[in-house]
């Protein structure tokens, strides 16, 4: 089947299959990561649909909204060589009616740890899923435990809006390294690279521990040492993003954000206790 692009809603209309559709939302700049959520998509309906857009509602002032990479030629190779049946790429004013007045509230989920560096970053990333959704009308969605905070809000809209679609949670891959593969990994110089390198590092660390407190510890220790400019590192609940007490026993999130040079990057891992 060859690949359809599907660059406004018309065109994702005529392209939409009758059968079960799987969507993988994207900003592109695919990488393997994103190869992977294909893959689940593919195993999971009958058509495949990868959004690629960089969506402007999530991006604050002074973030990389402009340089964020674009490379949409290469993308399009990887959706065909991974058996994608639809790309659907909007441009801004296709997806954003100039007047447009309501979205959607992350709510205070949305305002804490990754929510409290980048204020409204929630509200615009569920703003779009929603509209997302609406349009291509997926029985199921895929997104990535690396942006766990997101992941577990999209599960939160899903449930309190009563969305009818199922959202599978896929798992982060990695460098060989352990850097996590992530589109904005391009800005990183070599020594940049490096650096970024204790991201994975303390997660490991942290992960190795048994308690909550000696997690905490191993992680923030790995940090102290390496020079990243530390946004924060939290062990919270994957569903709420509350910080787990000591006496937790159950899964939490080990999370971290961090700024090596001019770029920022995110990652995390799951300890179970
Ligand atoms: P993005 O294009 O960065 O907005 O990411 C699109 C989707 O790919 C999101 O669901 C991400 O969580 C997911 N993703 C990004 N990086 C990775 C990775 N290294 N492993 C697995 N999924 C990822």
């Amino acid at each position: 089947m060859e690949l359809i692009v599907a660059h406004d809603r018309a065109d994702l209309e005529k392209a939409r299959s009758s059968g079960s559709v799987a969507l993988v939302p994207t900003m592109g700049a695919l990488h393997e990561g994103h190869r992977s959520l294909m893959r689940q998509a593919r195993a999971l309906a009958e058509q495949v649909v990868v959004s690629v857009f960089v969506n402007p509602l999530q991006f604050g002032p002074g973030e990389d909204f402009s340089r964020y990479p674009r490379t949409f030629d290469t993308d399009l190779d990887v959706c065909a060589e991974e058996g994608v049946d639809v790309v659907f790429a909007p441009s801004a004013d296709d997806m954003y009616r100039p007047d447009r007045q309501v979205g959607v509230s992350a709510g205070e989920m949305g305002a804490i740890v990754e929510g409290a560096v980048r204020p409204g970053h929630f509200d615009g990333v569920l703003t779009v899923v929603l509209k997302l959704f609406n349009l291509v009308r997926p029985d199921v969605a895929v997104f990535g435990q690396k942006d766990a905070q997101q992941l577990a809000l999209i599960r939160r809209m899903v449930a309190d809006l009563d969305l009818p679609v199922e959202i599978v949670g896929a798992p982060t891959v990695r460098e060989p390294d352990g850097l996590a593969l992530s589109s904005r990994n391009r800005y990183l110089t070599t020594d940049d690279r490096r650096t970024a390198l204790a991201l994975s590092r303390a997660l490991l660390a942290g992960a190795a521990e048994s308690a909550p407190a000696s997690v905490r510890a191993a992680a923030t220790a790995e940090l102290a040492a390496s020079g990243l400019a530390v946004d924060y590192l939290v062990l919270v609940d994957p569903a709420t993003f509350a910080e787990v007490p000591d006496s937790f026993s159950g899964q939490a999130v080990l999370a971290v954000a961090a700024r090596v040079g001019t770029t920022r990057l995110i990652d995390n891992v799951l300890v179970t206790f």
